[in-house]
């Protein structure tokens, strides 16, 4: 499916894996639109970047928790490039808390953006790969989507349910030759961290067989891989990238 006219789609394009994502796609020969909630200067970075590499590159400004700035970027992508053959969903975000503390803002935001946001990107893009019969989707989830993580009740219900609506959706999409996986990250090296106390990043850091934390470019790959034909015989897989955390 990577081919040189390939359209990706990458949520959370801005920063960490989403941006990592959006340059080893256009590394493969994709033009590659990202979504976000803002247009920042790191947006234009990365844009610079893909078109650098000789791809095209578009910024789609959408909040995933919302429906109708989904669909409307996912119209604008169409009339400009005509076709998706590629959506990652990276956007994400934490809010920390014990239950017992945990209010309704927490919890919702977390659920809205790191699942509701995921059903609503494939909701809209599922229609023009069905037309197409071909097409790949990649959800990021975490292994604490697998595993639960103290502190991470709201985190740990979104990521457990992308991981239920990656296997739902590969049932649904696979006679329409669409692939649809998830990637399950351990602690990676990015900004979503910048809220973690030191004591609880050396306790992660603690858990991780390999003795240190991810880099983006180690699930870049893997999602790479996953939106090219080489991966066209998997699909409603749940992949790890962790340095062996979760076992
Ligand atoms: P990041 O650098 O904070 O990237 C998250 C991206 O999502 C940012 O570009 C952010 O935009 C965007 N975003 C947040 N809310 C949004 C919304 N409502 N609509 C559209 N975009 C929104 O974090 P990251 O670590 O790369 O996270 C990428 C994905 O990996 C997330 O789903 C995260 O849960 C998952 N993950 C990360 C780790 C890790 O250790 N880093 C581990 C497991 C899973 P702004 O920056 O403008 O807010």
């Amino acid at each position: 499916m990577t081919d040189s006219t390939s359209i990706a789609l990458v949520t959370g394009g801005n920063s960490g894996i989403g941006k990592c994502v959006a340059e080893l796609l256009a590394r493969d020969g994709c033009n590659v639109a990202v979504l976000d909630h803002e247009r920042t200067e790191q947006s234009g970075c990365v844009l610079d970047r893909i078109q650098s590499i000789g791809q095209e590159a578009c910024h789609l400004k959408a909040d995933v928790r919302k429906d109708h700035e989904v669909r409307a970027a996912v119209a604008t992508l169409l009339d400009r490039w005509g076709q998706i053959d590629i959506l990652v969903n990276c956007a994400g975000i934490v809010r920390d808390q014990v239950i017992w503390k945990m209010n309704d803002d927490q919890w919702r935001d977390v659920i809205d953006v790191d699942l509701t946001g995921v059903f609503q990107c494939c909701r809209a893009v599922a229609p023009t790969m069905r037309t197409a019969k071909s097409g790949s989707i990649v959800n990021i989830s975490s292994i604490n989507g697998m595993r639960g993580k103290f502190g991470q009740t709201n985190y740990s219900a979104a990521k457990a349910g992308v991981i239920g609506l990656t296997k739902a959706l590969a049932r649904e999409l696979a006679r329409c030759n669409v692939t649809v996986n998830a990637v399950a990250p351990g602690l990676i090296e990015t900004p979503i961290l910048d809220g973690m106390s030191e004591e609880a990043l050396s306790a992660a850091v603690a858990e991780i067989l390999l003795g240190r934390p991810g880099q983006v470019e180690d699930v870049g790959e893997l999602v790479s891989f996953l939106c090219s034909d080489r991966a066209r015989f998997i699909t409603g897989e749940v992949i790890r990238v962790d340095g062996g955390q979760y076992i």
